[in-house]
């Protein structure tokens, strides 16, 4: 396996999470939020984000895991849950990648579970064309076709996370 395209370009991927950042910061303008990471892939993605944020922010991780390889096992695991109490406080989700949407639901019914004021989500990267649990996204990145990829957080195997732009694995 090896990356063969590069599918978007690490300039256009900065300019979408400078327009989410944007958004975001209109957004809670007036209010705390939490930033709740899913480890790992959505690491680069925050960490660009965070530097163009200028709103009351603290930032948690959760890591889940679904994946082995590129074929998804079927099957949320919580690896590291929050250690922080999420009741009443606003959360956003920052997400990788959109795919069946089993990760994210099974993790929202979990956060829902702990009270808190409210739950959004960004997802840099959607897949479209899959059989999806229908989730509302409210902050989304780029829409993506099918193919397995890699780059800007995401990985084969813990490999090509790296990379700072988005490309096919085959
Ligand atoms: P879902 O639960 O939506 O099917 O899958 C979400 C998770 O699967 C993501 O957080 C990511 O870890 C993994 N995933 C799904 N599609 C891809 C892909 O094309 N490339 C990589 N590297 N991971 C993917």
């Amino acid at each position: 396996m090896k990356v063969t395209r590069e599918l978007i370009s690490a300039e256009k991927i900065q300019d979408k999470i400078q327009e989410l950042a944007d958004l975001i910061n209109k957004d809670y303008q007036n209010d705390e939020v939490i930033i709740l990471g899913i480890l790992k892939g959505s690491f680069i993605t925050l960490s660009d984000l965070a530097k163009n944020l200028k709103v009351d922010v603290t930032f948690e991780f959760m890591s889940i895991s679904s994946y082995e390889g590129s074929e998804s096992t079927g099957q949320v695991k919580i690896e590291k849950d929050l250690d922080i109490d999420i009741t009443g406080k606003n959360i956003l989700v920052v997400e990788d990648i959109f795919d069946t949407g089993l990760t994210l639901s099974s993790l929202l019914e979990v956060l829902k579970s702990r009270n808190p004021k409210s739950v959004e989500i960004l997802c840099t990267f959607i897949k479209e064309d899959k059989q999806q649990i229908p989730i509302d996204i409210k902050y989304k990145g780029f829409t993506i076709g099918p193919e397995f990829v890699v780059g800007y957080g995401l990985d084969y195997n813990g490999k090509y996370r790296e990379l700072p732009y988005l490309g096919v694995l085959s």
